[in-house]
């Protein structure tokens, strides 16, 4: 009863930060927990492409039946349509403070695309947050990864070891070492994405839009450290 009272409270407003931002960083950079943290302590949804192709398929929207047929057959869905789902997510009320995205943009193309949808959306300034990370550690930390086959349960040999090797804690299910998880296959995802991100960090970088995180240290402490880097930046606003 209490909370229904406090939510139609007209005095109350929503905190939140007003803008986008946006997590680059490699694979194992951690921008997917960052991502969610940053969310729930601004209030503000963090939103990915794959959910949205996903309900507007479900809907049977427009831009779904678009997308629907190319991904049936294994294609890319072009940017005018995953452009115009994000317009479409930006629009509704729960963004109106702000959003967070991890894994879009992927191109500059859809950088500059995202930037106009974000002026026209009144989200005057985005953050790019670049989790910058030593490319040994990542190694380090992506190879150590050991999964529980059951329940999905995420270890590290290295830095977050089961009790028994090889066996989850929680259900004591069997760890399994994922073959995307070696260090060959590694690499070349690693290298991949630095192609594909480099002209990305570049156009940020280029606009001035861009904060480098280092996210070396643990996810706590990077997380301290890009809410601090995120409440200056709103102080300043
Ligand atoms: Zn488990």
């Amino acid at each position: 009863m209490g909370a229904a009272t406090a939510d139609r409270n007209p005095v109350k407003r929503a905190v939140g930060l007003h803008r986008a931002v946006i997590l680059l960083g490699p694979p194992g950079a951690g921008k997917g927990t960052q991502a969610q943290r940053i969310a729930k302590r601004y209030h503000l949804p963090h939103l990915s492409t794959g959910d949205m192709l996903r309900d507007h398929i479900q809907g049977g929207t427009a831009l779904g039946r678009m997308a629907k047929p190319l991904m049936e057959r294994g294609e890319l869905v072009p940017d005018e349509i995953v452009l115009g789902m994000v317009e479409d997510r930006i629009s509704q009320p729960d963004c109106d403070n702000g959003f967070v995205f991890d894994g879009f943009p992927r191109t500059q193309g859809q950088a500059e695309d995202l930037e106009r949808i974000c002026r026209q959306h009144k989200f005057e300034y985005t953050i790019v947050l670049h989790m910058v990370v030593d490319p040994d550690l990542l190694m380090r930390r992506l190879t150590g990864r050991r999964i529980c086959k059951t329940g999905g349960h995420i270890y590290n040999i290295y830095d977050r070891p089961p009790k028994i090797a090889g066996i989850c804690d929680e259900d004591g299910s069997e760890l399994i070492h994922r073959p995307d998880d070696t260090e060959p296959v590694i690499r070349g995802r690693l290298h991949a994405y630095e192609v594909q991100t480099q002209p990305l960090v570049d156009y940020y970088k280029g606009q001035g839009l861009l904060i480098e995180v280092d996210a070396m240290a643990d996810a706590d402490a990077v997380t301290a450290s890009i809410a601090k880097t995120l409440d200056r930046a709103e102080a300043a606003r």
